[in-house]
């Protein structure tokens, strides 16, 4: 039986090589099976991959939503060809720098090898670099096989050749660079683990159609990584996070298996109270496990680490600090009301899902008194709240509950800080939409983990905590909301207001060893009704419109 190889090439904006190259690789043999991913290119390389999809069962293509960088796209074909039982792995360029003909060479140093790489600077091989570009990568690969150890002369190119059973000790989630520091950083990890490493000259040719993608900056980027690398061989910092081999959930958006483990969470499972479900919790010590897609970048925690009987747990919630905050609260829903407004007819009907106490409906109501409205809420504590101390019309249960019973024809819809929670957040846009008026427009609020703040803090994020389900960024927002029916018409920063004490006790809460004592001090010298506008950019406001 032919062993199972697969060949990968990651395009953007390849409209001039990538057709002649698919063909010179497939004429070597027709055992070899070919994966592409794009990523969103714009010059029809796209529509090129998908005539060739179209003719060849060989050949596997995979648009990716934006330019999620080439080592991302590397990272997940390893992946891909564990996950689909390929025997040996080879990747390559795009643009015929490197030869299709070294393929069968390099799989020939497989028999005795568990990775090889396509080598410039070893014996027999050559390189078209010429000027700056020929001494940075002459120099980069020098320094970099004497500091980190690494026996062979190449580490930065990525033509290289993989027998795929070694992804099972190779441990893909620990690889972060997604641009061209991943090559490097992957050379390092397999140099780690004692596997057999071996090299093949090439020719590497300067492409012939095209312009070059690496960016300047990414000089500066790989010396970072490559002192970075240098550092961890004295503190091996040990990491948790799973291989992607034993990750068996598939992508809750895109249904890839190409997935790593972001965060591998802290928690212990038998804190699902109630109590670190509520609105205003502080349970921001415990973190849950995260996935993410190197497919549609979505960041997901897996359905097996959060508890089943959630919409139970949010129907039991009870939260007193939410009321002792009620003026912070009503200032953040009269200040998005000021968002909205332009984008609301005089008169219709709302509907507002996870209308918590009301206070939202209570601003809306006293600006439109002309509207009707409705509220639909899963606590049994604030939704009583509501109907009985503000007198808002609210119905008690998911929207999923009450769907029957509410109108099939809302002006505008709103949600604040709702969709992250949800175990199918799909399903609930869909329905959302499904009761709205054409035109009909849909506010809501959500996170945006692509923003500087979680990405300096990290696990630190404030955000990052059980009750959230899902990590949205801008792009896998608009993704969701074009499946669902939804246009985004405009996104901004949310703004929440908070008390002074309440802002003490978060930071509090979320900086390590009592490093937040000074601001309880601070909070005392301070008015306790202030309220301060909070927001980094971390949490979107969209305004859409259904679409269809
Ligand atoms: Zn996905």
């Amino acid at each position: 039986m032919t062993k199972k190889i697969l060949i990968f090439i990651a395009t953007y904006n390849e409209n001039q090589n990538i057709s002649d190259l698919f063909y010179s690789i497939i004429k070597i043999s027709p055992d070899y099976d070919v994966l592409i991913i794009d990523d969103n290119s714009t010059d029809g390389t796209k529509e090129i991959l998908e005539k060739l999809n179209s003719a060849h069962t060989c050949l596997t293509v995979i648009h990716r939503p934006k330019k999620m960088g080439v080592g991302s796209a590397h990272n997940a074909a390893m992946i891909y060809a564990l996950k689909n039982e390929y025997e040996e792995l080879v990747t390559m360029d795009g643009d015929f720098s490197h030869s299709p003909n070294t393929i069968p060479l390099m799989l020939d140093q497989l028999k005795t090898s568990d990775f090889v790489i396509g080598s410039r600077y070893m014996k027999g091989g050559k390189s078209d670099y010429t000027g700056y570009r020929k001494w940075i990568s002459l120099v980069a690969n020098h320094v970099a096989r004497i500091i980190l150890g690494i026996k062979i002369h190449e580490c930065t190119t990525s033509f290289r050749g993989f027998r795929v059973a070694l992804f099972n000790s190779l441990n893909l989630s620990a690889i972060k660079s997604n641009g061209y520091s991943f090559f490097l950083e992957c050379v390092n990890e397999i140099n780690c683990i004692n596997v057999e490493i071996a090299e093949v000259p090439i020719h590497f040719k300067d492409r012939f159609h095209g312009e070059s993608k690496i960016p300047k900056t990414e000089i500066f980027r790989s010396m970072y990584k490559l002192s970075k690398l240098f550092l961890s061989r004295f503190y091996k910092k040990q990491t948790y996070l799973i291989n992607p081999a034993e990750i068996k959930s598939s992508c809750y958006l895109c249904n890839s298996q190409c997935i790593v483990e972001v965060s591998h969470g802290n928690k212990n499972n038998d804190n699902y109270e109630a109590e670190a479900y509520r609105c205003t919790s502080l349970e921001h010590k415990s973190k849950p496990q995260v996935f993410n897609c190197l497919i549609c970048d979505l960041s997901f925690v897996p359905e097996s680490s959060y508890p089943k009987d959630i919409e139970t747990i949010y129907s039991e919630v009870q939260d007193l600090t939410y009321l002792e905050n009620k003026k912070s609260r009503k200032k953040t829903f009269q200040e998005s009301l000021v968002q909205i407004s332009p984008y609301l007819p005089d008169k219709g009907h709302l509907l507002e899902v996870g209308s918590y106490c009301g206070f939202f409906l209570e601003s809306f109501q006293k600006k439109y008194p002309s509207w009707d409205y409705i509220g639909v809420e899963p606590s049994k504590w604030a939704s009583e709240y509501a109907r009985s101390q503000l007198k808002i019309n609210t119905r008690t249960g998911t929207l999923e509950d009450n769907i029957k019973e509410l109108a099939s024809d809302y002006d505008a819809v709103v949600s604040w800080d709702v969709l992250e929670h949800l175990k199918d957040p799909l399903a609930f846009l869909t329905q959302i939409n499904s009761i709205m008026k054409q035109n009909g427009v849909f506010c809501f609020s959500t996170l945006d983990v692509d923003n500087w703040f979680p990405k300096l803090t990290g696990k630190r994020w404030p955000w990052l905590m059980d009750m959230h389900l899902f990590y949205f960024n801008s792009n896998t927002t608009e993704q969701f909301l074009n499946r669902a029916g939804f246009k985004i018409i405009r996104a901004e920063r949310y703004v929440h207001y908070i008390s002074i004490p309440y802002l003490a006790e978060k930071i509090n809460a979320i900086l390590p060893y009592g490093l937040g004592s000074p601001f309880y001090l601070i909070r005392k010298v301070l008015p306790q009704h202030l309220l301060v506008p909070f927001s980094f950019g971390d949490i979107k406001l969209y305004i859409c419109v259904k679409e269809y």
